[in-house]
């Protein structure tokens, strides 16, 4: 049951989504945050998100410097723009998938436009601000590996999107966490429109392999959870997939 609640702070909605664990959205964009005897969060949002995920941590009657682990799900600046000011705030370890370190010479992965602007000089200033380097990260992830919270949180790894991609899933709360490896539309889950993806075959087989976990919940990287029978739905996604 999802209990909605409404936030002095400027998160546009939170949800609870489980015992424990809420989706805040912030500019549209979702931020998981899991409060046990540490708090967990599972992206950052957009730059400046850090103070109304501060703010609301402190309704719970929680701090900011409690939490001790931030995953991210994808080196995209929607959901890792507030992670430098969470890190100057606290002392959270973070954890992104190996493929999201990104060097000097490597391709951002963003679509082909974002790409080109990002190699105009003025423009490639905030290369920086848009990619994660080998300093913002203290554990390189892998698929399989599992993470403390929610008695075992495993990685996935969900590429296609970007080559660093991963999903969250707890088989305890049956509960997975996709980011942008599928899309919400207002009733119903669909696959990812082409043009978002760095590699669209491989964001196909990805969500072959989100098919075959047991799960209710589904959370995305924007919208609603998708709630009641969600891994039998991506089932069906996956049977319409057409090779
Ligand atoms: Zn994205």
């Amino acid at each position: 049951m999802i209990k909605s609640q409404t936030s002095r702070i400027s998160f546009n909605r939170i949800l609870e989504i489980g015992p424990d664990i809420y989706q805040l959205s912030d500019r549209g964009v979702n931020i998981i945050l899991i409060v046990e005897d540490e708090l967990t969060l599972i992206d950052t949002g957009y730059p400046g998100s850090s103070v109304p995920i501060a703010g609301f941590i402190s309704s719970l009657g929680r701090s900011v410097d409690e939490i001790g682990l931030i995953i991210i799900t994808h080196n995209h600046i929607d959901h890792m723009g507030g992670l430098a000011e969470l890190r100057e705030m606290g002392r959270a370890r973070v954890a992104v998938h190996q493929a999201g370190i990104i060097g000097d010479g490597d391709e951002p992965p963003y679509p082909a436009g974002i790409r080109r602007l990002l190699r105009v000089p003025f423009f490639s200033n905030l290369r920086r601000r848009f990619l994660l380097s080998p300093g913002d990260v203290d554990i390189r992830l892998s698929d399989g590996d599992v993470l403390e919270p929610l008695g075992g949180l495993r990685v996935v790894h969900t590429p296609g999107h970007t080559p660093c991609s991963i999903s969250l899933y707890s088989p305890r709360d049956k509960l997975l966490i996709v980011s942008d490896t599928l899309v919400r539309s207002r009733r119903d889950v669909r696959l990812p429109h082409k043009t978002v993806a760095t590699d669209f075959t491989e964001a196909m087989h990805s969500i072959r392999k989100m098919a075959g976990l047991d799960f209710d919940i589904l959370c995305f990287g924007h919208r609603r959870p998708f709630i009641g029978g969600a891994s039998a739905r991506v089932r069906d996604l996956v049977d319409g997939i057409k090779d």
